[in-house]
């Protein structure tokens, strides 16, 4: 496994894993480092347009998200995995009688190639290997954090205001700090969210600066705009743009793609891509809901009848 991050890895996330996602550990629970305070939690909907709320019992995990991947990494060198940090994929090409891929891969400031019969594609939502296999541009928004210390919250906070974006914008709780984060469009992002720290401080009293930290979240808009590989090279999790367009959940898909994918390369079938994208149907299926909420919910008046207000 090639990753051009340095380990413990840092991915900008609020680290929410919901039911789909514990379905992936299958009952095993998660070690006490791994767990944010409230470990579990419930969200509140909040509509500033038309000043209306909705609470909805979720009893999602709270993780930090850095210490999770630390956890899950460390389960796959268990298994005899390396990893090669700092590596980046540069690029990539089908040798001429297209039974290999030539990898070309940058490390300390060398370039060196290796040579696969197979790729697999998690490298998230500017992934280099899907846009040189796959054409279509996803639309992407800009998703901002900051950590606040000396506030709690016993629940999060799921807040809809079109001044600031047509998604979301979110309070989580993590022990004695509070996330406050949004997702917008690039133009003016950081305005944004300024203004969005501005009405949680009027709203709930939540002022002060804390740690930013920012990345690119893909927000397709159906199911068109999925793609989960093509001959030897398979993407998987937000390279693959599997991950909600409603809440921009996407761990649960990336672990469970991952999963079908070793799956489809344990089975022995002899079409690996034929048996990885059967596998992620329900993935997909899942997804079909989720674009049909999100039109909802990027609506103020489809909202009202959603929050009742
Ligand atoms: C601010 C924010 C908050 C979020 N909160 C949540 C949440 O609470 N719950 C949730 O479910 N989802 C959340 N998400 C979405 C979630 O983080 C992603 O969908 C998820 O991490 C996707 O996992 P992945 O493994 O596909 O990609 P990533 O976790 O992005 O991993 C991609 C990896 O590929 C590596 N890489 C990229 N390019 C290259 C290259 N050229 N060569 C080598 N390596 C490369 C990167 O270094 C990285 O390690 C959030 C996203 C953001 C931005």
């Amino acid at each position: 496994m090639i990753d051009s991050r340095s380990f413990p890895r840092f991915k900008a996330c609020s680290g929410i894993l919901v039911n789909n996602s514990k379905g992936f550990f299958s009952g095993a629970s998660l070690p006490p480092e791994v767990l944010s305070k409230p470990s579990a939690i419930d969200i509140v909907y909040q509509d500033w347009a038309s000043n209306s709320e909705k609470h909805v019992k979720k009893n999602f995990i709270n993780t930090c998200r850095k210490e999770l991947d630390n956890w899950l990494f460390s389960k796959v060198l268990d298994k005899n995995m390396s990893i090669l940090e700092n590596t980046k994929l540069v690029d990539f090409f089908y040798t001429h009688d297209k039974n290999l891929i030539v990898l070309l891969l940058e490390h300390n400031g060398k370039t060196t190639s290796v040579v696969t019969k197979y790729l697999v594609g998690c490298d998230g939502a500017l992934s280099i290997v899907r846009k040189k296999i796959f054409s279509k541009n996803i639309r992407y928004y800009v998703a901002i954090q900051e950590l606040i210390s000396g506030f709690k919250l016993d629940r999060a906070y799921f807040i809809f205001d079109d001044e600031i974006t047509d998604f979301y914008g979110w309070l989580i709780p993590k022990g004695d700090c509070v996330e406050i984060g949004a997702a917008v469009s690039p133009f003016k992002a950081k305005e944004k969210f300024d203004l969005f720290k501005k009405k949680v401080s009027e709203k709930f009293g939540i002022t002060g600066d804390g740690k930013i930290e920012s990345a690119i979240v893909l927000r397709p808009s159906s199911l068109d705009e999925i793609f989960l590989g093509k001959d030897s090279i398979f993407l998987c999790g937000e390279a693959a743009a599997l991950i909600s367009p409603s809440s921009a959940e996407g761990i649960s898909y990336a672990l469970l793609s991952g999963k079908y994918c070793a799956e489809a390369f344990n089975s022995n079938l002899k079409s690996k891509m034929e048996s990885y994208k059967e596998k992620c149907k329900p993935l997909l299926k899942r997804l079909n809901k989720k674009f049909i909420k999100s039109r909802k919910m990027g609506n103020p008046e489809d909202r009202k009848l959603i929050f009742g207000g």
